[in-house]
């Protein structure tokens, strides 16, 4: 838990100080980057998220239903935060007065989808369970589960572009301190979502079935930002084989590791 909360937190830190401290960052080596590691979301949201929300849920179709609600949830939250999630960096540079505004509501939203994405990583939750072999007793009453270490992986590498477009986009518009201070804010926010949602696991305020509407919006909303990552990597339908073999790469890649990890 300890362990999540810092890589969680310092990831987005110090991926939001690349592009803090390299502001001339070129834009090309960053869509691929971002090609990859939306490909591994994609990917670990495909095989480790959906099969196992499907295996464990009781009603399967109610399950669907949060996947799709958690979908259209996150094209609503992408308007706020202008999609920065899934990696879009608008230079709103020519604006006078909704530039506030346009700040805060990048903050909002954004920090609402990070914050419903760090409750994936609730311990004892069916999905991240059991993050350390040494936590694995015979008898335990749990079943093994594969791969969650996989889960953490593919977070911390959608959290890395996520949190470097961020610091991108607040570059344009505001003082450097100002933007260390969001970012921060920004860091904590995952932590924050799997410490209260933990919270209210192990207190009993949120059940399963609670848990499980939670996790099955994360999966609809990362489906809609690995999938539009896929679609905005190419807008004008061309196809680029770089890209294409980006993705088979991160798809190889979390393959290997669900079943080795
Ligand atoms: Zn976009
Ligand atoms: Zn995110």
């Amino acid at each position: 838990m300890t362990f999540n909360f810092l890589v969680l937190f310092f990831t987005a830190l110090f991926a939001g100080g690349l592009a803090y401290f390299i502001p001339s960052w070129e834009e090309r080596y960053f869509k691929l980057v971002l090609v990859f590691a939306g490909s591994y979301l994609f990917a670990i949201t495909v095989l480790h998220i959906l099969p196992e929300l499907f295996v464990e849920s009781s009603d399967p179709t109610k399950m669907g239903f949060y996947i799709l609600l958690g979908f259209l949830l996150q094209q609503i939250l992408a308007l706020l935060s202008t999609g920065v999630e899934h990696g879009h960096i608008h230079h709103p540079d020519h604006q006078h007065n909704g530039m506030q505004v346009g700040i805060w509501t990048i903050m909002i939203g954004l920090f609402l989808h990070a914050f419903l994405e760090g409750t994936l990583l609730t311990e004892d939750g069916s999905l991240a369970g059991h993050l350390h072999e040494h936590e694995e007793h015979v008898g335990h009453g749990h079943h093994h589960h594969h791969g969650s270490n996989n889960l953490l992986l593919g977070i911390l590498l959608h959290k890395g572009p996520e949190a470097f477009a961020l610091v991108a986009v607040l570059m344009a518009s505001l003082k450097k301190r100002w933007v260390f201070a969001l970012l921060v804010v920004f860091a904590f926010a995952s932590p924050l979502g799997m410490v209260l949602s933990n919270y209210m696991y192990e207190s009993n305020i949120l059940g399963r079935e609670g848990l499980n509407v939670f996790y099955g919006m994360v999966a609809g909303g990362f489906l809609h930002i690995s999938t539009t990552i896929f679609f905005e990597s190419s807008p004008d339908h061309r196809f680029y084989l770089n890209k294409v073999l980006i993705s088979i790469l991160a798809f190889g890649l979390a393959v290997l590791l669900e079943m080795l990890v």
